[in-house]
């Protein structure tokens, strides 16, 4: 699922053209609130790894969000060796892949806690309320909402994508990586 280079400036636009929901709402998340818990930012991370955003940049990105609350020396102390773990560049340098849709949908998620997939973590009214935010028509919306309570979640996922691209992906979700490689291929 690897793609080719992406620069950190292009995220905001990227996340809401070619992020699945899960990674929009955890890059949003991360803009608002200049913070994410761990398992968050592990979801994040590694996805952004996968889109071809370098490990410079990954640690810039990281570092620019993270020290609006917290001191930079705090950051490299606490967080900067997780990213490069991430990467492969700290411990037994492990090649760590970005998660996919089963180990998303099958994570914990607490209250306040933004990683998961929205789709069976969020309650449905905030779900119905974030698709409206962002323009989704109402048929569409409540498509998805009905998809996702009944636990038809990657449905729900290839539904979102269809409305935003106006067509459906030609290769079926399974992998929020997999979901950019197919959004780029029809808006790069
Ligand atoms: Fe993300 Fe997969 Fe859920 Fe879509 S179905 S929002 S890609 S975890």
């Amino acid at each position: 699922w690897t793609s080719t280079s992406t620069p950190i400036d292009k995220l905001d636009e990227l996340s809401r053209t070619s992020y699945p929901l899960c990674m929009r709402s955890l890059h949003e998340a991360l803009r608002t609130q200049h913070h994410l818990k761990n398992s968050a930012r592990i979801q994040y991370n590694l996805f952004i790894k996968g889109i071809g955003v370098t490990l410079e940049d990954a640690l810039r990105f990281w570092k620019i969000e993270l020290t609006k609350k917290i001191d930079p020396d705090k950051f490299d102390k606490q967080y900067a060796y997780s990213v490069r773990h991430m990467f492969g560049k700290e411990g037994k340098q492990t090649n760590y892949t970005p998660l996919g849709c089963p180990k998303i949908i099958s994570s914990a998620v607490g209250p306040g806690e933004y990683h998961g997939c929205p789709y069976k973590h969020m309650d449905h009214e905030s779900l119905r309320q974030k698709l409206f935010g962002y323009g989704i028509p109402a048929e569409s919306v409540n498509e998805i909402a009905e998809l996702s309570k009944d636990g038809h979640y990657l449905i729900a996922c290839t539904t979102y994508f269809k409305v935003l691209h106006n067509r459906l992906p030609d290769r079926a979700i399974t992998h929020p990586n997999g979901y950019f490689v197919e959004s780029r291929a029809i808006l790069a």
